[in-house]
């Protein structure tokens, strides 16, 4: 077992989010905070890893995977592998930077190869495959069947589970959206945010991801991108800093932010049913925070 023993994670938390309604019938939120499973890493990275990880330890060779210069899931994975002594491997999206960034940085520290690649060779995922045959190579952001069994024990951490009618949480790849939905109850909506403009293809992927049944509870919303993955306006991260103010909450501008604006917005907008129970998943990863200059955020 590589969780709980070569990697020690923290409890996450419940957080009820107070309402200015307080009429009894009103909807209520709750927020699963994955940001405190672990200081360095943290979030659904480390759920959707988990059994690739178990299957490539068997392999003697290393792990590969992609992402950009901001990647939570560059820097999960080479946390991850660091603790369990796996070489990896981060093919890295766009030129190497004179100067890296925290999150490169941090990869590098821990030992993570880094290999950067031109916008063009990187979508050609299958050539680099080819290139490195004996290396145990894990899709961008863990997209995946394998990566959805992990996410799908995120719900394990959440007390009282049966009480909640939706969940809501943000949405790249949607393998965290397809391991929810596949292991929440039939009663429950699960709702994604896509946090890509006009990602055409992620219903189709999500769906790829489902066990039988469990599509009829899964819903996909696209208006919340502002702008495009990793885009942010100023009334996004205004509204990162409310919400640190009133809440403690800290969001991160590619996922978290506009999952969570979403689910104040349909909630002010009566969305959801009187009585609505809906827990919000706070996926962690910060990395994205990193990029911004400094005196931005609040926390
Ligand atoms: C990667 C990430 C997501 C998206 O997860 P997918 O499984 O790719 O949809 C959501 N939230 C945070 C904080 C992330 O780092």
């Amino acid at each position: 077992m590589i969780w709980g023993e070569d990697i020690q994670l923290n409890n996450a938390t419940m957080h009820p989010i107070a309402h200015a309604s307080t009429s009894p019938a009103a909807a209520t939120l709750t927020v699963l905070r994955l940001d405190k499973l672990h200081p360095v890493a943290s979030g659904n990275k480390w759920f959707k890893l988990k059994f690739y990880l178990h299957l490539a330890m068997g392999s003697r060779s290393g792990v590969a995977t992609f992402g950009g210069a901001w990647s939570n899931h560059i820097l999960a994975t080479a946390f991850a592998c660091h603790q369990l002594k796996i070489p990896c491997t981060g093919f890295i999206r766009g030129e190497e930077p004179k100067q890296y960034g925290p999150t490169l940085s941090d990869a590098r520290a821990l030992n993570m190869r880094l290999e950067f690649l031109s916008r063009t060779d990187y979508r050609d995922k299958e050539a680099i495959k080819l290139r490195h045959p004996n290396l145990f190579i894990i899709a961008e952001g863990g997209y995946g069947a394998t990566g959805a069994r992990g996410a799908a024990e995120i719900l394990q951490h959440v007390p009282d589970l049966s009480t909640y009618t939706h969940i809501v949480c943000a949405t790249g790849t949607g393998t965290m959206l397809a391991g929810i939905a596949n292991a929440s109850l039939p009663h429950q909506q699960c709702i994604g945010i896509s946090v890509m403009k006009n990602n055409n293809s992620l219903q189709q992927e999500v769906d790829a991801l489902l066990i039988a049944g469990a599509g009829e509870r899964v819903c996909l919303l696209h208006n919340y991108h502002f702008g495009g993955y990793a885009k942010h306006t100023n009334e996004l991260l205004q509204f990162m800093n409310l919400t640190w103010t009133l809440h403690a909450l800290p969001l991160d501008l590619v996922y978290t932010a506009k999952a969570f604006f979403a689910a104040q917005d349909l909630l002010a907008k009566r969305y959801f049913p009187p009585g609505a129970k809906i827990l919000f998943i706070h996926s962690g990863g910060l990395q994205g925070n990193r990029s911004l200059p400094p005196g931005r955020l609040l926390f």
